[in-house]
């Protein structure tokens, strides 16, 4: 696969959907990928990114930003409470805003920065122990409470368990998106993403399918 495959499956997935062309963004998720293929993407015009740790995007991406103009970077990983300000003087969205404490930091960093992020709401679908994310019976509630606190709130993210149909997540995230008046949908990754744009997403987090398998590091 490459940039160019990609971008075109998700044209299609668009047009066989019924939506706005250019409606969905594609988000290359570049962990772990040497800096050579990360290199190419930005040369063929790509600008939006995902990385899913702050520490090795720190690394990286200063770099990145200064040689091409415009990169959008956007924090799909967990984020530690004691990271926050890094990560928001690094990144253009976080996809994992999980719980109070880390809601309420945020807040009080953006009033000191002037400015935050574009924020989404990872909310846990398959209601998995190990996995982060809000449960989905107690998302309304947690969005009220970033709101009350003047978050930029865009959207919802999911991860779907490995194991499962990932469209049923899918088009619960899109209920629990419209049940709370959020228009942002972070979904689908390289095996799943046109199903996830057939269902509303509006931002698919693609990796393996763009820069190859990734290599350890
Ligand atoms: C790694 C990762 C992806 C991309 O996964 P691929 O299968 O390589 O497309 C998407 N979302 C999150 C949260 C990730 O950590």
């Amino acid at each position: 696969m490459s940039l160019q495959d990609i971008t075109s499956r998700i044209s299609h997935a668009e047009q066989d959907a019924g939506r706005q062309p250019g409606s969905v963004k594609l988000i290359a998720v570049s962990k772990v990928q040497p800096n050579e293929r990360v290199e190419g993407v930005l040369k063929q015009g790509h600008r939006c990114f995902g990385e899913n740790k702050v520490q090795e995007a720190a690394g990286k991406w200063p770099d990145f930003k200064d040689s091409f103009d415009g990169v959008d970077l956007h924090l799909i990983g967990p984020l530690q409470s004691n990271k926050t300000r890094q990560a928001m003087e690094l990144f253009d969205a976080i996809h994992s805003v999980d719980r109070p404490k880390l809601a309420k930091a945020i807040a009080r960093i953006a009033q000191e920065i002037g400015r935050c992020p574009d924020l989404f709401i990872q909310v846990n679908t398959g209601e998995e122990p190990q996995k982060a994310g809000v449960l989905p019976s107690e998302t309304g509630a947690f969005v009220a409470e970033c709101r009350a606190l003047d978050l930029p709130i865009k959207g919802l993210m999911c991860i779907p368990p490995a194991d499962e149909e990932p469209s049923l997540h899918f088009a619960l995230l899109a209920k629990i998106a419209k049940r709370n008046d959020l228009a942002g949908l972070s979904m689908g990754m390289s095996s799943d993403f046109e199903r996830a744009i057939a269902l509303g997403a509006t931002h698919v987090r693609v990796g393996s399918a763009i820069f190859g398998e990734r290599v350890p590091a």
